[in-house]
């Protein structure tokens, strides 16, 4: 398929130019000084001394007008999109992951900016987040079919992100069929997912390995908070004498009985509150645990709401260091860009003293490899993820 050309040029500034330099894909509306290009297009970015310096997506509507696909002075070439994508489905097939949900593309760490794939099955799910990939969605779509042949391609393009760059939200079949749910296996664990309803494209697939090293440490009596499907107290229960469930969504807690029920994990329950209140209830009740999850949504989904999303994190973390038996585990997450790793550790240091418990981390985590981080861009990081040990 070769209906993927350059069109239009874009210029940008000196800084533009050194930003785009220093190898990050994304040049700001600030640094881009003249547009001869529509919104969609992929373009010839112009540096101030009038050389070429690559070629980008280009938006007419967002604050990250271009994204870098290509350096240099070279014509573009629609196949380096084509080879970039198998390249990165051949690196998922070389993770060899136990499991039959994972991503395929991971955007800017795959250098296919704005495009996120998953796979669920034989199904795979595509989301566009810029003008430029949703305009590219058609070629992609010929490239899935004759690299994966799946059963369908659904995209689910209604992230909110996609308002910002003046694009519908939608959820469509691109291609083949798409059932109404999905039986895939994560590890030992079967889940039922509802791709056009479901958070995310369906699961929240880069807990994946986190989920499996929280098995290595999970014991006695387990509390899972935030708990959506029952990823993580679905994976520990086995390993536990008891698992409780906490979802503030009567959607999620349904999904957590029945995949329970499913997978024949019978020393699990799931209630519907919200963790704030139930750590506090539980504290007063003078309940402990052995193993303690919390991986709450993003705290903090843009810069200003980083003060009330620290308080947030150290609400619960100290809430439940106060609930954790001497020698208990806590698992805790934060996949809030915006509040990064030094941060994360910042918080969980005050909620010890707090709390004063004396606790050691013993894992750091990320996402899983299937969502690599793109050194450079430090927004490919998102998701920490930290095991804890109470000492005493
Ligand atoms: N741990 C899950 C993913 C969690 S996503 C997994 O491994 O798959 C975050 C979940 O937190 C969502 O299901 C959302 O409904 C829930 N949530 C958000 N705010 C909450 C609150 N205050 N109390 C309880 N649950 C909440």
């Amino acid at each position: 398929m070769n209906t993927v050309v350059s069109e239009g040029t874009v210029v940008v500034s000196a800084r533009g130019e050194q930003r785009m330099r220093s190898g990050h894909p994304w040049i700001y509306r600030a640094d881009v000084t003249d547009v001869d290009a529509a919104g969609g297009d992929i373009v010839e970015v112009i540096g101030p001394r009038r050389r070429r310096l690559g070629h980008a997506l280009f938006s007419d509507r967002s604050q990250i007008p271009l994204r870098m696909l290509v350096r240099g002075d070279t014509p573009f070439a629609a196949s380096v999109l084509r080879d970039r994508l198998e390249r990165a489905i051949q690196f998922r097939a070389a993770l060899h992951l136990d499991a039959t949900a994972y991503r395929l593309v991971n955007g800017e760490a795959d250098l296919l900016p704005s495009l996120v794939i998953d796979r669920y099955e034989s199904y795979l799910v595509v989301q566009a987040l810029s003008q430029g990939m949703d305009k590219l969605l058609p070629a992609l779509t010929g490239w899935l079919a004759e690299i994966v042949s799946p059963a369908g391609i659904l995209a689910r393009n209604d992230p909110k992100v996609r308002a910002l760059e003046g694009l519908e939200q939608t959820v469509d079949v691109l291609a083949g069929t798409v059932p109404n749910s999905v039986v895939v296996r994560e590890g030992p664990i079967e889940y039922d997912v509802d791709l056009r309803r479901g958070q995310k494209t369906g699961l929240f697939l880069d807990q994946r390995e986190n989920r499996e090293a929280a098995a290595r440490y999970a014991r006695g009596r387990l509390l899972d908070c935030f708990s959506y499907h029952g990823g993580f107290a679905l994976r520990l229960a086995c390993h536990c004498d008891t698992a409780e469930a906490i979802d503030i969504s009567a959607d999620a807690v349904a999904h957590i009985q029945s995949n329970a029920t499913a997978n024949r994990v019978t020393n699990l329950t799931a209630r519907e509150a919200n963790v704030f209140d139930e750590l506090r209830r539980l504290e007063k009740a003078n309940e402990r645990y052995d193993t303690i999850v919390l991986d709450p949504p993003a705290f903090a989904k843009n810069k200003s709401s980083v003060p009330s999303a620290i308080a947030g994190y150290k609400e619960i973390n100290l809430r439940a260091l106060r609930l954790l038996t001497p020698g208990g585990y806590l698992v805790t997450c934060s996949c809030s860009y915006n509040v990064n790793e030094e941060m994360f550790a910042a918080i969980l240091h005050e909620a010890a003293v707090d709390s004063h418990t004396p606790i050691a981390i013993v894992e750091k985590r990320m996402q899983g490899r299937d969502h690599p981080v793109l050194v450079g861009v430090p927004e490919t990081h998102y998701l920490k993820c930290f095991i804890v040990r109470r000492i005493e």
